[in-house]
């Protein structure tokens, strides 16, 4: 290695101690030879090996760069960076969201194990548990999201496993993080916490005493709705022994295309969720003087049921996703109300996923909820009057009177 190598490496090493905000901009490989200040992009799967015995050490150790499968400089930058504003020792990069769980399950659990999931986490990770685990005899008990006495009772020699999310989507749901560690490790089980919604910014399980963390960066990580990505952050130890094989050898790899445009969404985060929040209570605030509209659903707001858990668990922010329920004698009225309020819109998006700059607004109980009985539904809380907004970065006064064009004409709209 010559002197200027040498420098430009140990110039890239940190400082100890700096903030998440430092963090979120400066943690990553070492800069080329062309000392590039925004991290490259490393479009490549394959790479040149000096000679065939320095390629065999790295084939080896799996350490380096032999395959992108294997690992990528680019990958390998988003994963330093995620999991130091996780605050955890390391990260483990995927494809999507639900590919970081398929790692998860394929890496820590076998046939027979058993695991405890509240029932109100995200629907394709109730498919993934309740159908394709399954398969593979993997067992899953749904319990409450809220109540911490179904999950110790769910418990059985066999579990391995809780697996939350808070807040839930779209009744923004809280469970307490640190309570859940504390009952998981007295039965010798890891909780695992999808943190795609309050992202580190607002939350960090692994200092609550989460094992792991799991991301869909395909949300507000990227936060511009352009690309798919998924992470697992924890233990050196797990990520690299017990997850590192298992995605060499099965491929769930993030892109590094993608991995770029995430590793850049990581420097903004901090802004945008702050953003995202102020937004979301100010719409928040404003729906619930409204006449039209009978229930709120935001953490942020003193009426939630875990209002107090949620602003000490989440950094005193609401997160940025405000749902709530219109009102209607019937369920075929509040369909109506809720179908006028959305189609009403002329700057919100209509769609269903979430983590944008733009503002989306979404029926649940014909879209993400759509394929359940109405009896589940209901269960579930999902009414046919309720409406889940993803706040985004427009102006909140515009986003107001967007949902005012339906909210102020519904009567009309319903006669219609
Ligand atoms: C979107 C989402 C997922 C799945 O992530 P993909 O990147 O779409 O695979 C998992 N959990 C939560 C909470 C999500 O919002």
């Amino acid at each position: 290695m010559s002197d200027d190598e040498r420098d430009r490496i140990e110039r890239a090493r940190l400082p100890e101690g700096l903030r998440p905000e430092t963090l979120a901009v400066r943690s990553a490989l070492a800069p080329s030879q062309h000392g590039e200040n925004s991290e490259a992009l490393f479009l490549t799967s394959g790479y040149v090996q000096p000679n065939a015995e320095v390629s065999a050490r790295r084939f080896a150790a799996s350490e380096d760069f032999t395959y992108s499968r294997t690992s990528n400089p680019t990958v390998r930058s988003f994963e330093q960076r995620l999991a130091a504003m996780e605050g955890t020792e390391a990260a483990v990069a995927t494809a999507t969201g639900m590919s970081a769980i398929l790692l998860l399950i394929m890496g820590l659990l076998k046939a027979g194990d058993h695991v405890v999931c509240s029932r109100s986490v995200f629907g394709s990770t109730i498919n993934l548990f309740a159908k394709e685990f399954a398969k593979f005899g993997v067992e899953t008990a749904f319990v409450s999201q809220t109540d911490l006495e179904e999950w110790r009772a769910a418990i059985k020699p066999t579990t391995r496993l809780f697996f939350a999310e808070t807040p839930t989507n779209p009744l923004t749901d809280i469970c307490d993080i640190a309570a859940l560690a504390e009952l998981a490790h007295a039965h010798g089980a890891l909780l695992v916490v999808d943190n795609s919604f309050c992202s580190p910014a607002l939350q960090r399980p692994a200092a609550l005493g989460a094992d792991l963390v799991m991301h869909s960066g395909t949300k507000y990580l990227d936060g511009q709705g352009r690309v798919m990505a998924g992470a697992l952050c924890g233990p050196e130890k797990l990520i690299k022994d017990v997850f590192g094989p298992v995605i060499r050898t099965a491929g769930m790899t993030l892109a590094p295309f993608n991995a770029w445009v995430v590793l850049k969404g990581l420097e903004t985060l901090g802004l945008r969720m702050k953003a995202h929040c102020e937004n979301a209570l100010k719409i928040a605030q404003w729906l619930e003087t409204r006449p039209e509209v009978a229930r709120v659903y935001y953490p942020g707001l003193a009426s939630h049921p875990q209002h107090a858990l949620a602003m000490r668990q989440q950094g005193g922010q609401g997160g940025p996703v405000v749902s709530f329920d219109l009102r209607g004698d019937t369920p075929e009225a509040a369909r109506a109300a809720a179908f006028h309020v959305i189609d009403s819109t002329r700057v919100l998006s209509i769609a269903t996923n979430l983590g944008d700059t733009k503002s989306i607004i979404t029926h649940p109980a014909t879209t993400s909820h759509g394929r359940l009985s109405e009896a589940q539904r209901q269960a579930a809380g999902i009414g046919q009057g309720l409406v889940r907004l993803a706040v985004g970065l427009e102006h909140p006064d515009d986003i107001g009177d967007d949902l005012l064009r339906g909210l102020s004409t519904l009567s009309k709209g319903q006669e219609q």
